[in-house]
This record gives structure tokens, C-alpha cells and sequence, in this order.
């Protein structure tokens, strides 16, 4: 009962979102239309252009006309590019389509879950009830018995990806997928985001690895354009007291607005490029000097001898894929044989090792860090057109590009050959 209650509490909390989503950004774009009349035709034209209010100074109110349209358009642009990839690339992990459809294939495919062999992360989202999640028989899985959801091939097709603490890719069991490395579910829409950063009503939907960039340059513009609106409505309040005339009410509300959204957007600014300079997202800065991660970092095909010789197997672990099948049982013994001789000459074995507390191993310092959000040419940094240069996931290295955290790890575990360069890491200041 309380399974069915917490669910139904999930998905209001999902509609509400969708709702808040659909709804401030229409507010938002009416405040923008209020503080463009104020600033444009009571500001502008009534009281700097009309001869007749004494206070006609023609130089004024065209140059507030122009720079007000041009700083407009430059928010438009920005605003417009977020909901664009809102709409057609909002950084979701698709559904396999192997969750169930029905019932009785919930019943099959959902399996006893072991805590024993879970990561820290999925047995705490375990911990609750399991309606309408799909656990793993992650025991099975491991040892080979039965074969692992699709997908896993994309995780050891690379040389390092982040993992459990039995070497599996994360596993989400509501929405039934593999996480991608920086993947974190979002309760706010019930989908697994990439790089998740947060869910903001403001911009009508989830900043992920595809928007933040575009989110950085909009919080930018709108702190420009807030403060642009923020000097023309103070000036032009002060030479309205010297000409004696009354307030006007709607310059006041003018003001107050533009002062919240230029100290709040500009806040945001701040915040989201230093983020970014980390290479953090704002669910990984959480309890981010605490945080750990499992690394599945490949070996070469003989792990014993990739390993330094003062590493012993209880103090690496290691997994080999495929993880299924580890042997066949339909088939005749030389069959079986021929079977796993080529199963072995296409595994591929990796070492799980955990990173120290606190240690970012994306961390590349903060200039490569930025360049890889906000692109690696100036103009890429002010233009809302290209995407993140850390989108392209194309590289057969990882995911996203690892920094000296890594490289330190593998040296540590005799992973380098002797003489090799590496990066350093700085110490953390504890
Ligand atoms: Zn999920």
C-alpha cells in the first residue's frame, strides 16, 4: 500500500513539474514584456522623446531604444536556443524498450535483488520499495548463469567507465537502464539525464551535459539585460524627481524586478561557471568531499602481468567481459571449447579501483574544464549555436575525458609502464 502511495506521489510530483515547466517560463517572458514596455514606451518615448514632458532629450531615448532591442534580442536568442534543446536533445538516456509492458512480464523480469552485490549508490535507492522497478539478480549476472540486460558492450567497449564495486555499469532500477558514466536519475521528470545538473522550472526543464552551456550564457544575458534595465529605470527616476513629476508606479515595479532577476540570474551565473571551471555538475558537488567512485580502468589480456608486482589480487579486483555466456551448455565439448577460446580472445578484463574521497577524475583544471563546456574559441563562449565540446561521446577512451586523478591511479596500481608521462594532480588542501 505505502509502494503504491509513494508512487502515485512520484508521478504527481512529475506532473506539478511538468505544469511549473509549461508555466513560469510563460511568466518569465511576460515579465521580460512588461520591463520592455516600461523601459521602451513610458521610458523612452513618453518621457524622453515626448517634447511635451519637459524632459525631451532625444539622444537619451533613442540610445535607451536601441541598446534596450539589441540586449533583448541577445536574451531572445539564448532563451530561445535553451528550449530548442529542450525539445530536441534534453540529454534523457532513451529507454532500451526492454522495460516490461505488462504484468506478467514484471513478474519475470524482476529479480531477487542482492544488497550483497550491490554499489552503495543503487542499494540505497533499493532500500525503498520496488514497485514498478526492475532489480538485477546481479550474483547471477556476475558469475555468468544469466546474461545482463543489453547495452553493457557499451561500457566495455571503452577502456575505463565508471562502475560498481563488482565492476557493472550503474544500473537504474526505474527506469530499467544502464547510467552512462555522470548520469544521475531525476525524480523531478522520473528520467535518467546525463550529467544531470538540476531541474529549473525557469528555463522549463532539466539542465543536463546538452543545456548547461546554453544555461550559462542565458544567466550571462539576463544579468546584463536585468542590469541594463536596472540603471535606465534608476536614471530615469532621478530625472523625473528633478522635474518634480510624480512617481510613476510602474517604473517602481520596473526597478524592484529588475533588481531581483539581475542579483538572482547573475548568482546563477557565478555559480554555474564555477561549476563548470571544476568540472562538477550541481548533484556531484553534493557531499563532493566525501564522494567516491568506482573506476573499471581496462588491462591488457594477461591481467597478472599488467598489474604492478607488488599488487595483489585481494587488493584489485577485476572483471572480465562479456560477462555471458561464460559457457555454453547446448553445446557439444568441442563446441563448447571452440566457443570459449573465442569468447576469451575478445574479453576483456578490467580493474575496478575506487578513487579517494574528494578526488574529481574529470578534473582537467579550470581552463580545460571551461573550454570543455563552453567550447574552446572565445566567440563559442558568448554564441549560443554550438554544443559542448564534452558531448561528443565518441571517443573509445571514455565517456567523457579523464584527468590526472586517473592517471595518478593507474600509476599507483603499476597500470603505466615505468618512465611513462603523467599527469600530476595538485593536493588537495584538506
Ligand atoms: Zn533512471
Amino acid at each position: 500500500m505505502q509502494a503504491v502511495r509513494d508512487e502515485l506521489a512520484a508521478r504527481r510530483k512529475i506532473q506539478v513539474n511538468n505544469a511549473a515547466a509549461r508555466f513560469i517560463p510563460v511568466f518569465l517572458i511576460g515579465i521580460v514584456g512588461y520591463v520592455t514596455w516600461v523601459v521602451a514606451v513610458l521610458i523612452s518615448v513618453h518621457f524622453y522623446l515626448d517634447p511635451s514632458q519637459g524632459s525631451a532629450r532625444n539622444g537619451a531615448g533613442i540610445t535607451i531604444l536601441v541598446l534596450h532591442f539589441l540586449l533583448l534580442a541577445f536574451l531572445a536568442l539564448n532563451y530561445f536556443r535553451l528550449f530548442h534543446v529542450l525539445f530536441t536533445n534534453n540529454g534523457f538516456v532513451p529507454h532500451r524498450g526492454q522495460k516490461p509492458s505488462s504484468k506478467s512480464e514484471a513478474n519475470l523480469e524482476t529479480q531477487t535483488y542482492h544488497r550483497s552485490c550491490a554499489p552503495t549508490a543503487t542499494a540505497r535507492q533499493s532500500e525503498g520499495p520496488d514497485h514498478g522497478k526492475t532489480f538485477l539478480d546481479f550474483a547471477s549476472i556476475l558469475d555468468g548463469t544469466k546474461p545482463p540486460p543489453p547495452g553493457t558492450e557499451e561500457f566495455y567497449s571503452r577502456d575505463i567507465f565508471v562502475c560498481d564495486a563488482q565492476g557493472l555499469p550503474i544500473w537504474c532500477p526505474t527506469c530499467a537502464n544502464w547510467k552512462p558514466d555522470r548520469t544521475h536519475h531525476c525524480s523531478d521528470v522520473g528520467r535518467c539525464v546525463r550529467k544531470l545538473d538540476h531541474f529549473c522550472p525557469w528555463v522549463g526543464g532539466v539542465v543536463s551535459e546538452t543545456n548547461f552551456k546554453f544555461f550559462i550564457q542565458f544567466n550571462l544575458f539576463a544579468a546584463i539585460f536585468s542590469t541594463y534595465v536596472l540603471i535606465v529605470c534608476a536614471y530615469s527616476f532621478a530625472d523625473n524627481k528633478r522635474l518634480h513629476h510624480p512617481t510613476n508606479t510602474f517604473w517602481v515595479v520596473a526597478l524592484g524586478l529588475s533588481a531581483f532577476f539581475a542579483f538572482f540570474t547573475f548568482g546563477m551565473f557565478l555559480n554555474s561557471t564555477h561549476l563548470a571551471m571544476k568540472n562538477l555538475t550541481t548533484v556531484e558537488a553534493i557531499d563532493k568531499r566525501h564522494r567516491t567512485y568506482f573506476l573499471a580502468i581496462a588491462l591488457s589480456r594477461q591481467p597478472e602481468e599488467s598489474l604492478s608486482s607488488t599488487t595483489t589480487p585481494s587488493q584489485v579486483q577485476t572483471i572480465t567481459y562479456p560477462l555471458f555466456p561464460k559457457s555454453s551448455t547446448n553445446s557439444s565439448p568441442e563446441n563448447n571449447e571452440k566457443n570459449m577460446e573465442s569468447t576469451r580472445s575478445q574479453s576483456k578484463t578490467f580493474a575496478i579501483i575506487q578513487t579517494s574521497p574528494g578526488d574529481n577524475p574529470w578534473d582537467l583544471g579550470p581552463y580545460e574544464n571551461f573550454k570543455n563546456v563552453m567550447g574552446d574559441r572565445w566567440w563559442d563562449w558568448l554564441l549560443p549555436l554550438r554544443y559542448s565540446p564534452l558531448c561528443d561521446h565518441k571517443s573509445s577512451i571514455s565517456e567523457f575525458p579523464f584527468g590526472p586523478v586517473v592517471d595518478s591511479l593507474k600509476k599507483e596500481y603499476g597500470m603505466i609502464p615505468a618512465g611513462s608521462k603523467v599527469r600530476t594532480r595538485r593536493r588537495r588542501r584538506t
